[in-house]
């Protein structure tokens, strides 16, 4: 991976490179959780803002908001980066369901469509890789990439398929941080997404992230992306709070020292807030 500056509305967000030449701004706009009839206005306020990534998934039922906001938006498609997932349900018809978030979405193209759960369980996860693939040589797909994969189901799948997954998207946040499996993800050339990268709000009380605020006159939402970027991360903070919205994109002005980054990687915990990969089953998403 290597790193370029966005000179767009975007300012001080970095652009980075994938294992397959793609771009993609290293800070995007998450919408896990957010009420479909109230996306299109979040998705609004996010690219008023100045976000050019979206990261939705068809288990979020808010597909639809997302593309309005966009169309909405005037933004020429290309300077947006969308990012959508395949559902755990549908591992067995990936085609099918792509072409759902396509249309629900009002887009020619994805830029990143990744599989959302490995659900080892379903033994299904290579099968969809292979045909991700095929969509992917067709054009369909600029990027493709895996969720919540861990070290077995990367080697799995690296065993048995031609394309290395451009991202994988994990669980990252500074009391849960998954080093060996992103360093492993990092070693294969598939770069580091943080989902839940606020810890969903609870990693924002810490003294050591609410003293690195005040010596910066930034929030804790700001620092603790501000490490994540430093880390390398590719980072996708959620909110519906247009305050919080821009103030989490401002966090790209922020460099922290080594000695800064370490002091909030040693407040690791080992404890998750999402599910484990290992035995997530839920086929309803
Ligand atoms: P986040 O870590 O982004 O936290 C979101 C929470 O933090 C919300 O409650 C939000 O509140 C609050 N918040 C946001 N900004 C601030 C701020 N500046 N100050 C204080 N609180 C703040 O959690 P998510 O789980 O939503 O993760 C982000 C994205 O990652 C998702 O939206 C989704 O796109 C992706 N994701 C992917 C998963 C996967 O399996 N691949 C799983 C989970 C998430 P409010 O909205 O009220 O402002």
């Amino acid at each position: 991976m290597s790193a370029s500056t966005n000179a767009g509305p975007a300012g001080a967000v970095p652009n980075l490179t994938l294992n397959n030449g793609v771009t993609i701004p290293q800070l995007g706009f998450g919408v896990f959780q957010i009420p479909p009839e109230e996306t299109r206005i979040a998705v609004s306020e996010a690219l008023a803002a100045g976000y050019r990534h979206i990261d939705t998934a068809a288990a979020y039922r808010n597909e639809a908001g997302v593309g309005a906001a966009i169309a909405e938006s005037g933004i020429p498609r290309d300077e947006i980066f969308l990012t959508t997932k395949l559902r755990n349900g549908e591992q067995g018809s990936p085609r099918a369901a792509f072409e759902a978030s396509r249309k629900a979405l009002g887009v020619d193209s994805i830029d990143l469509y990744l599989i959302h759960w490995p659900v080892p369980s379903q033994g299904l996860y290579t099968q969809a890789w292979r045909e991700l693939e095929t969509m992917y040589a067709q054009g369909q797909i600029r990027a493709i990439g895996v969720s919540n994969f861990l070290p077995e189901h990367l080697e799995e799948l690296l065993a048995n398929s031609t394309v290395v997954p451009a991202v994988n998207q994990i669980e990252v946040h500074p009391t849960f941080q998954q080093s060996s499996l992103a360093q492993k993800s990092r070693s294969h050339g598939i770069a580091v997404q943080a989902y839940s990268p606020l810890g969903q709000g609870k990693d924002l009380s810490g003294d050591v992230v609410t003293g690195l605020a005040a010596k910066y006159g930034a929030t804790p939402a700001q620092i603790v992306i501000a490490w994540h970027l430093g880390l390398g991360n590719i980072v996708i903070p959620k909110s519906v709070t247009p305050a919080r919205i821009r103030e989490n994109l401002a966090a790209a002005a922020i460099t922290l020292t080594a000695e800064e980054l370490a002091a909030v990687c040693a407040l690791e915990t080992g404890e998750r807030i999402g599910a484990d990969p290992a035995l997530a089953a839920f086929t309803q998403m």
